[in-house]
C-alpha cells in the first residue's frame, strides 16, 4: 500500500478526479515543456467528458495552462485503460509539436501516465489486508497506530496536523459562507443557516450535518479541501473530526490517531478496491469516506482494532450498490446531502459496532466487504458511474 499522504490529498475541489488529477496532469506536462509551449490541444474521454463540465474540469485545466490558449474536445467514448483518460498536446510558438501525452486521471487525484502503464508506486506498508495487519499486530503485541507511524515517513504526523488544520477551516469557512453554489442548478448554500438551527435547537445531528455541509458546499464552489477519500466525499470526516475536536473537546492526539486509522483503512479500500465514482460509483467514494469515518469514530470511542474494523465494515457495507449520478455533472445533487447522511451512518456504525460486538461474533469481515464492493462497481451499469447518463441526472431536468 502507498502512503495514507496519497489519499489525504490538499487541494481544491469539486471533483478529484475531475478537477484535481486533470490539473496535476497539466502542471505536469507544462513543467516538461516549459516557456516553449504557446498553446495546448486537450482531448477528455469518458467520464471525464461526460461530467466534465459540471464538474468544472475544462475550467482548471484553461486556469492551470494559462496564458496559454487551450482548445478542448470532448470524446464520449472512453479509453481503453480507464473511463478517465486525457490526452495533451503542446505546441510551439511555429505551431510544430512539442509533446504528445495520454493520462488518466485514476481517482482520488492520482493520476498515471500511459508509458507508466500503470506502475505500481512506492509501497510503504508490508501488509494488503486488514487480516494480515490484526494478525501481525497480534503477533509482536502492537498498537495500529504505531504501525502506522512505523510504515509512513517521520514527518507523517506534521502531514496529518496539516490535513486537520484544512479540515477544520473548510468547515468553519462553509459555516460563515451564503450564497448560491456555481453552475446551473441554481442552489442555495444552507450549511450556515442549518448550523444556525443546530445551535437554536441544540440539536447534535443536525450540528453535524452543518459540518458536513459546510465542506461539500466548500468543496462545491472549488474551494481548498482534504480528499477524504475524494474531493464528492470530502464532508463526512472533517464533518465527525470537527465535533469531536473543537464540540467535544477530545484532545488533538487522539483526533490524529482517528485520522490515522480513518487512512489506514482508506488506504486498503483504495488498494483491493477502488475510490473512483466513475469505477465503482458512489459506494467507492461517499461510501469508502463513511467506512474511514466509522473507524475513526470507534477509534475515538476507544474501541480495539476488531471493533474498529466492524465499524468500518458496517459503514462499507451498507452503502453496497450506491450509484454515482450527479445532476448536471455538478458535484451537488445528491452529493452534499449524501455527505451529510454519511456521518450520520458513520456514527451509527460505531455505535452499532460497539453494542453489537459485546452480543455476537462479527460474520462479515472488512476485507471480503471491501471485495464485494470492488465487484459490485465492476457489475454496476456505466450510467450509474460518474457520467451523468442514469438515475437522478436523468430524471432532474435543470433549468438553464
Ligand atoms: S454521486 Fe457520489 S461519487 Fe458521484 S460525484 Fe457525487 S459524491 Fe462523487
Amino acid at each position: 500500500m502507498e502512503s495514507i499522504k496519497e489519499l489525504f490529498k490538499i487541494g481544491v475541489g469539486p471533483s478529484s478526479s475531475h478537477t484535481m488529477g486533470p490539473q496535476r496532469i497539466c502542471e505536469s506536462i507544462q513543467k516538461e515543456v516549459g516557456e516553449q509551449a504557446t498553446r495546448y490541444e486537450v482531448t477528455l474521454y469518458g467520464s471525464l467528458a461526460l461530467t466534465g463540465k459540471g464538474h468544472l474540469t475544462d475550467y482548471i485545466i484553461e486556469k492551470t495552462l494559462a496564458p496559454c490558449p487551450v482548445s478542448i474536445s470532448w470524446q464520449i467514448k472512453a479509453l481503453p485503460a480507464h473511463p478517465n483518460g486525457m490526452m495533451i498536446v503542446a505546441y510551439d510558438k511555429d505551431d510544430h509539436e512539442l509533446k504528445r501525452s495520454v493520462a488518466y486521471s485514476i481517482g482520488g487525484g492520482s493520476i498515471v501516465f500511459e508509458n507508466e502503464s500503470f506502475a505500481k508506486p512506492r509501497q510503504y506498508y508490508p501488509h494488503q489486508s486488514i487480516e494480515a495487519i490484526e494478525n501481525y499486530l497480534d503477533d509482536v503485541g502492537m498498537d495500529v497506530y504505531t504501525y502506522i507511524l512505523q510504515n509512513e515517513d517521520d514527518d507523517f504526523e506534521d502531514y496529518l496536523r496539516e490535513v486537520l488544520k484544512v479540515m477544520e477551516e473548510s468547515v468553519e469557512r462553509g459555516l460563515t459562507t451564503r450564497g448560491y453554489l456555481p453552475g446551473k442548478l441554481h442552489l442555495k448554500r444552507v450549511a450556515a443557516d442549518l448550523y444556525e438551527e443546530a445551535k437554536k435547537a441544540k440539536n447534535e445531528r443536525l450540528l453535524l450535518t452543518s459540518f458536513a455541509y459546510a465542506v461539500s458546499e466548500g468543496n462545491a464552489s472549488g474551494e481548498k479541501i482534504v480528499t477524504a477519500p475524494t474531493c464528492g466525499a470530502s464532508g463526512v470526516l472533517p464533518a465527525l473530526i470537527y465535533y469531536c475536536h473543537r464540540v467535544q473537546k477530545m484532545p488533538e492526539s487522539k483526533i490524529l490517531r482517528a485520522l490515522g486509522i480513518a487512512g489506514l483503512f482508506g488506504n486498503l479500500i483504495k488498494t483491493n478496491a477502488t475510490i473512483s465514482g466513475a469505477e465503482g460509483g458512489c459506494q467507492a467514494e461517499v461510501g469508502s469516506a463513511i467506512s474511514m469515518t466509522a473507524a475513526a469514530y470507534a477509534s475515538l470511542l476507544g474501541l480495539n482494532l476488531r471493533q474498529i474494523e466492524y465499524a468500518a465494515e458496517m459503514g462499507l457495507e451498507h452503502q453496497l450498490g450506491l450509484t454515482c449520478d450527479p445532476v448536471g455533472g455538478y458535484v451537488q445533487i445528491p452529493c452534499i446531502e449524501r455527505n451529510g447522511f454519511g456521518v450520520l451512518r458513520a456514527m451509527d456504525a460505531a455505535i452499532y459496532a460497539r453494542e453489537l460486538g459485546k452480543l455476537r461474533e462479527n460474520r462479515v469481515s472488512f476485507d471480503s466487504v471491501v471485495r464485494v464492493m470492488k465487484n459490485t462497481g465492476h457489475d454496476l451499469n456505466p450510467a450509474y458511474r460518474e457520467t451523468s447518463l442514469g438515475g437522478l441526472a436523468k430524471e432532474l431536468v435543470i433549468d438553464d
